[in-house]
């Protein structure tokens, strides 16, 4: 049986996409990554391990996973972009005091696409929903 990463590293080379230690390595972290991080978080993560990464070399990387589908670039505003590994449908929800984002289940709310195109005569094919909220631990402390 083919794992996630071993499936996304056939599906890169059979793109064309050559595979180097460093790439792998980033390729495997964000497959394993719950937090969505961005790309300083996988510089910072994996440096130790490969001295001779550079925060360049990951942004390449990104870009490189992103273009092949495999990976999604989370924005918000003008913060750093998150990367996320996981490609079902889902929602996040962020954190305002301390950036954490948490994956949550739901299915597609496309009562809002359909309100949306009826109200506007657009063809609707896509919703981004954020939800923000204080995670368990930050409403825990006293601020
Ligand atoms: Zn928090
Ligand atoms: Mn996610």
């Amino acid at each position: 049986m083919e794992t996630r990463v071993e499936h996304a590293v056939d599906q890169l080379k059979s793109g064309g996409v050559r595979m180097t230690p460093q790439r792998y390595a980033i390729l495997n972290y964000l497959m394993e990554s719950i937090i969505h991080p961005t790309a300083d978080d996988i510089f910072r993560a994996l440096s130790p391990q490969y001295p001779s990464l550079s925060i360049a070399t990951v942004y390449n990387n990104l870009k490189v996973f992103v273009d092949a589908g495999l990976v999604r670039e989370l924005t918000y505003g003008d913060d750093s972009s998150r990367f996320d590994a996981d490609l079902s449908d889902h929602y996040h929800v962020t954190c305002t005091k301390c950036g954490t984002i948490v994956d949550f289940d739901h299915p597609p709310v496309k009562d809002v696409e359909q309100a949306a195109a009826e109200a506007t005569g657009f063809t609707v094919f896509g919703h981004r929903l954020e939800l923000y909220g204080l995670c368990p631990t930050c409403k825990g402390m006293h601020s």
